[in-house]
């Protein structure tokens, strides 16, 4: 089985609807618990780095990232980071630029809170993970994976504030995508 880590960031994949609107507060093990099917596919250890809006994302974070990446290399296969949408394409462009890695690197995120009605959190993670584990990911650099597209961290852009198929490289088209568990 693959070894992967999980970096959790924060955004709306880890967020509640609350009187204040929404606030990232899901740990990252309350977000992998959200997912059993997880266990069937690798092994999966988790650490939290931050729990913010990646509005706020600023380069200390990006660092601490960077960092955090680089300090586990060798000891997993693979690389999970959660992260808010509204700056992710930014963040996978720093790392993309940072982490020289062969192992994949894959952000992910959602657009609707894990208390709405067909959340999109839990199958977008799935299929983050299904991307780091797979073969076909390795030396591809970082990538973004929400909603069964893989992109390349060099072309992935934010097009929709609202709709789950937002990401989108417009000028190169997807790497990829994640149906059924198979990239
Ligand atoms: N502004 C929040 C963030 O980027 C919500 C956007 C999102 O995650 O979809 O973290």
């Amino acid at each position: 089985m693959k070894h992967i880590l999980m970096i959790a960031t924060g955004g709306t994949i880890a967020s509640k609807e609350t009187a204040d609107g929404l606030t990232p507060q899901l740990t990252s093990e309350e977000l992998l618990a959200e997912v059993p099917e997880l266990e069937q596919l690798c092994r999966i250890d988790t650490v939290q780095l931050m729990n913010r809006d990646s509005t706020n994302i600023n380069s200390r974070d990006w660092l601490q990232m960077a960092a955090c990446v680089r300090g586990r290399y060798d000891a997993y296969d693979g690389f999970v980071l959660t992260h808010g949408t509204d700056t992710m394409e930014e963040t996978a462009f720093f790392l993309n630029l940072t982490v020289k890695s062969d192992k994949p690197v894959v952000l992910v995120g959602a657009m609707r809170p894990s208390t709405a009605m067909s959340a999109d959190g839990p199958l977008n993670l799935y299929n983050a993970v299904v991307t780091a584990a797979a073969r076909e990911s390795r030396g591809k650099g970082v990538v973004i994976a929400m909603n069964g597209l893989i992109l390349g961290a060099h072309g992935a852009m934010k097009t929709n504030t609202v709709d789950v198929q937002t990401f989108q490289s417009p000028n190169s088209g997807a790497l990829g995508y994640v149906l059924n568990g198979k990239v």
